[in-house]
Formats: structure tokens, sequence, C-alpha cells
């Protein structure tokens, strides 16, 4: 069997899916921030962080391995599609949601820097 990368997506017969790069994800989706959470045991520290300092070419789960949790340290970062930000938007296109500026929780904010 071989070798998996955590960071990938495999279909039934083990190949691999390819992940979305940073570039398609701002010109396709208008995507430019990412929720990364912090994995490490008894921390949870999450944060929502601008994704346009990495490379366009870059795979998107792969902002994973350029970050360190703010809190612990910890290099257990996970990462995901910033969902907030994206029904943010929708809503602004679509007047869906809760108007201009409701869809944004309180405690929404984009880190600027390298850590969660
Ligand atoms: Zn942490």
């Amino acid at each position: 069997m071989s070798r998996r990368n955590p960071r990938r997506a495999y279909d039934e017969q083990g190949r691999e899916i390819p992940p979305p790069t940073i570039g398609w994800l701002r010109s396709e989706e208008g995507d430019h921030t990412a929720f990364v959470h912090c994995n490490a045991t008894d921390c949870g520290h999450e944060a929502t962080i601008s994704t346009d300092r990495f490379p366009p070419g870059l795979p998107f789960p792969d902002i994973a391995l350029h970050l360190r949790c703010s809190a612990c340290g910890s290099r257990e970062v996970g990462v995901m599609r910033d969902v907030v930000g994206i029904y943010t938007r929708l809503g602004r296109r679509t007047g869906w949601g809760m108007g201009a500026a409701g869809a944004l929780l309180t405690d929404y904010r984009v880190v600027g820097c390298d850590v969660p």
C-alpha cells in the first residue's frame, strides 16, 4: 500500500484528487481567506487568515505547512475553506442572508500574518 498524503483526498481507486490551488480559488471563487485551526491537544485555537501572501500555485491544503499556532506554537494546524467569508460574498451578490453587513459573525476578523 502506498503512503498517502494526509492533506490530499483520494478517490475509490486510491488515486490522488488534485486539490485546488490558492490562485484558482482566488480567480474562480474569489477566496482570499482561509479558516485555520490548531489540532494540538487542549489548544483548539482558530482564526481566519488572509491567503494573499501565498503563491498562486500553492495547493490550498498546503497552507498548513507554512503555519504555526500563535497560542501554543504547535505545527499541527488544519486548514479549511473560509465558509463564513464564502456565505458573506454569496449574500452580497444575491441579497440572500441577513443584509449587506449582517452576515458576518461579530468575532469574524482576518489575521494577516502567518499564525492562526
Ligand atoms: Zn495551538
